[in-house]
């Protein structure tokens, strides 16, 4: 296959930025033009409700320092959208009023923050968390606030609730699940998160659902629940989750999964010719698990920006690592590796989760199907193995032997 003249990459997030430093990298010598929305040049996101939010730095860690883009020839034009993409044509139309044609186009637009469509969740300062400015915005506002209310208990939610507990402010975090972070993590390792946050002041309210956001022309004053309860607040937070942004994607004409994401294969392209997606905008068919699966963290973005690359180039590669995330919340990091069902996969832990320094194991069949280090961080490599490996290891050895030496006799 001959090299494509003109790479066109829509979104300036990690997934893209990734995508476009990456065909430099394998030599790539034609045109690569990233359109941005935002008008910074692209970021990681992790820091917005970290270091940002508890106020340690102001700027979010750049994908790549000022001037890679023009010194590597990338055509980055940031604060320009992406408004039309013309599948036949294969243009993609800017808000700049500018069309580019394009012989390989790769979406990498992301998401958005889900809204609760209740009444008044279009109230004045009523708040969401993706951007920096998101970020900077809540920051200034936590600083000031004496009672903050952060509705969703997923991992944004848990961790702009440290941040609030930092700085000073009261804070009641609300989900209508049972309990935080559950649906990825079971009841018993939530429960570790529910204790750790509790024992930093946070109420929880939890098994509840939002009917109102109250407040009025000069901003929202509190939420209501089903119970009639009102909760007072001078900052809420909405963190109930990420969509994935496709409203050009879908009006191109481009075929969307069940879970709304941009359909793509194992190798990251859509049905449509020469248009790809990667990130948190795509929901790509997985090999290891027989099914398409959107991961909408930082190392998929990179990952998946950087693999797309040589598909970009002509190669057919599957994309084939596992999901990994990780989190900081107070004095607790932890990293998870693979994709476990907490409500069907057996539970299997090394250390004791009271001392919140342990290790958990998801197993299906004496295989890991996902491992969580909290607060321990000597045994990457061999985690990292055991989720890739899939080959049979005993749950009690998970629990006490050399986890190095388990990977390497299970490799
Ligand atoms: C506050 C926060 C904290 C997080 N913390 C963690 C963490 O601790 N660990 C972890 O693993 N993951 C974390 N994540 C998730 C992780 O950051 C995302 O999965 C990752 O950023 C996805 O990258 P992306 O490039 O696919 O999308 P995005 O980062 O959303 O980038 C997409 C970009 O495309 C732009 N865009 C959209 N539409 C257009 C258009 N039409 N034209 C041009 N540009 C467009 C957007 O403006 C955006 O800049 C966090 C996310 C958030 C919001």
């Amino acid at each position: 296959m001959s090299e494509p003249e003109r790479i066109v990459i829509i979104g300036g997030g990690l997934a893209g930025a990734s995508a476009a430093s990456a065909l430099r990298a394998q030599g790539y010598s034609g045109d690569v033009l990233v359109l941005a929305a935002e008008p910074h040049r692209p970021y990681e996101l992790p820091p917005l409700s970290k270091a940002v939010l508890l106020g340690d730095t102001d700027e979010p860690d750049w994908v790549h320092e000022d001037g890679f883009y023009a010194a590597h020839d990338i055509d980055l034009r940031a604060g320009v959208a992406a408004t039309r993409i013309e599948l036949g044509s294969r243009q993609v139309f800017d808000a700049a009023g500018e069309h580019h044609r394009y012989d390989r186009l790769l979406l990498a637009t992301g998401s958005y923050p889900r809204s609760l469509p209740v009444p008044g969740s279009d109230l004045p300062g009523l708040r969401t968390l993706r951007s920096l400015e998101d970020s900077l915005a809540l920051r200034s506002a936590l600083s000031e606030a004496e009672r903050v209310v952060v509705v969703g208990a997923g991992w944004i939610g848990t961790e702009a609730a440290a941040a609030a507990r930092k700085h000073g402010a009261e804070v009641t975090v609300l989900d209508q699940a049972a309990a935080p972070l559950r649906d990825v993590l079971g009841e018993d390792i939530s429960a570790v998160f529910r204790e750790l946050h509790t024992d930093h002041g946070v109420r929880w309210r939890l098994g509840a659902q939002v009917t109102e956001f109250t407040g009025g022309p000069e901003g929202v004053r509190g939420v209501r629940l089903s119970d009639g309860t009102e909760l007072a607040a001078d900052v809420v937070l909405v963190a109930v989750g990420a969509a994935p942004r496709v409203a050009l994607a879908h009006a191109a004409g481009l075929e969307l999964a069940d879970d709304g994401a941009v359909r793509v294969d194992a190798g990251l392209r859509t049905a449509a010719p020469d248009v790809y997606a990667a990130g948190d905008v795509a929901a790509h068919f997985h090999p290891r698990y027989g099914r398409r699966v959107r991961v909408e963290h930082w190392a998929n973005a990179k990952h998946q920006g950087g693999h797309v690359a040589g598909n970009l180039l002509g190669a057919h590669e599957p994309y084939l690592r596992v999901p990994y995330f990780f989190s900081d919340q107070y004095d607790l990091g932890c990293e998870y590796r693979g994709l476990a069902d907490p409500d069907a996969d057996e539970l299997v832990i090394r250390g004791e989760l009271h001392t919140r320094e342990f290790i958990a194991f998801w197993m299906v069949r004496g295989q890991v199907t996902a491992a969580l280090n909290v607060n321990v961080w000597e045994h990457g490599d061999a985690l990292q193995a055991l989720v890739d490996q899939q080959i049979p290891v005993d749950a009690d050895r998970l629990r006490h032997a050399d986890l190095a030496e388990l990977a390497g006799q299970a490799g």
